[in-house]
């Protein structure tokens, strides 16, 4: 969608807001989104609470700007225990200046950054997750402000939407950039033009289980050149998904013509989520013993875990077989089960 379609569209909505909500959106920005240079400042959220009765919530953020040219939004930390992203903007941050760009790059490292300083997936303030609270209220949660500020502010004023995110404390991924599939023509083509060019090892079409409530979601709808990415997990990082990130960062910014320099080309395997039989869901609680690793080849009829029984481990253990051919693109993370845990995604390669 082209910016100014994009742009009227947040205004709608902000007027729609405005008549619902009536509020405006209490945080403030610290840094001036239209003056050229590097600033580094916060978003300001007022939070009242025992330790700090006018106290505020200061989300970090950076901007990069040299003149005209396109804006991009990089984010990490949209769930807290996701490290990739914030490690590779904290150190944008901190190496870019204003003659590397042309255009603006507005940085946040931690988008939910109560949950990140906690090291949890959501929200210790509220118990929000910040990517199931789009497009968020001026006058909600802290969760759902936070959600409402980057959908009136922060995507209004971008071109290039790239939110990095990996598997948190309790998934584990091969690291890939991800795209979702669009009706209109040009925006998937765009999208998937940005995906490739990050460069991740794979390239995913994902497909959520539920859409709702997500920044994808919001970031497409306001017609933004969007990319998502699942670079690893179990709460931690290691170097090799720290490079892929950086990488991809870089790439991103170079194919959308903000940094200097040619994309550093990477072919990226193409995989799938779009088919039946993606996820695998435990229906026993117990003790995970995986039979394939992340990137395994899969078989349709392959075992790809057991779940044994914490109290009767003489039992029979529980097989969870494939019901689609592909790659182990994902897996549970803690060797300890629930009922309902996702255990594995196989994805197709294309
Ligand atoms: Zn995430």
């Amino acid at each position: 969608m082209p910016v100014q379609r994009a742009a009227a569209v947040a205004g709608e909505r902000l007027v729609g807001k405005r008549v619902a909500s009536v509020k405006r959106n209490p945080i403030t920005p610290t840094i001036d989104f239209d003056k050229d240079g590097v600033q580094h400042g916060h978003l300001r959220l007022p939070h009242s609470h025992d330790n700090s009765a006018w106290g505020a919530i200061m989300t970090p953020i950076t901007q990069v700007k040299n003149g005209e040219g396109p804006t991009a939004l990089l984010s990490g930390a949209n769930h807290g225990d996701e490290y990739e992203g914030p490690i590779a903007l904290a150190k944008l941050a901190s190496q870019l200046t204003a003659d590397d760009v042309q255009g603006r790059v507005i940085i946040v490292p931690a988008m939910n950054f109560p949950a990140f300083r906690a090291g949890r997936r959501v929200s210790p303030i509220d118990g929000g997750n910040l990517n199931r609270a789009f497009p968020g209220r001026a006058d909600g949660t802290v969760t759902e402000k936070i959600a409402d500020y980057f959908t009136t502010t922060l995507l209004a004023m971008a071109d290039y939407v790239l939110d990095i995110h990996s598997g948190g404390k309790t998934l584990d991924f091969v690291p890939f950039a991800a795209m979702h599939r669009h009706d209109d023509v040009q925006q998937d083509a765009a999208c998937e033009a940005a995906m490739q060019a990050f460069g991740a090892p794979y390239a995913m079409y994902m497909v959520e289980m539920d859409p709702v409530g997500l920044y994808d979601t919001e970031a497409e709808r306001q017609g933004k050149v969007f990319v998502t990415t699942e670079l690893g997990g179990g709460g931690t990082t290691t170097a090799a998904t720290v490079a892929i990130a950086d990488r991809g960062v870089a790439n991103f910014l170079r194919h959308a013509g903000i940094l200097r320099g040619d994309v550093e080309a990477q072919h990226s395997r193409l995989l799938d989520m779009t088919g039946e039989g993606c996820f695998i869901t435990a229906t026993e609680r117990g003790l995970l013993e995986p039979c394939l690793d992340l990137g395994d080849d899969v078989s349709k009829g392959d075992v790809v875990a057991r779940i044994w029984s914490l109290d009767h481990p003489s039992r029979q253990a529980h097989e969870y077989v494939a019901e689609a051919s592909g790659i182990l693109a994902a897996r549970h993370f803690p060797s300890l089960v629930e009922v309902g845990d996702c255990i594995g995604v196989v994805a197709r390669g294309v």
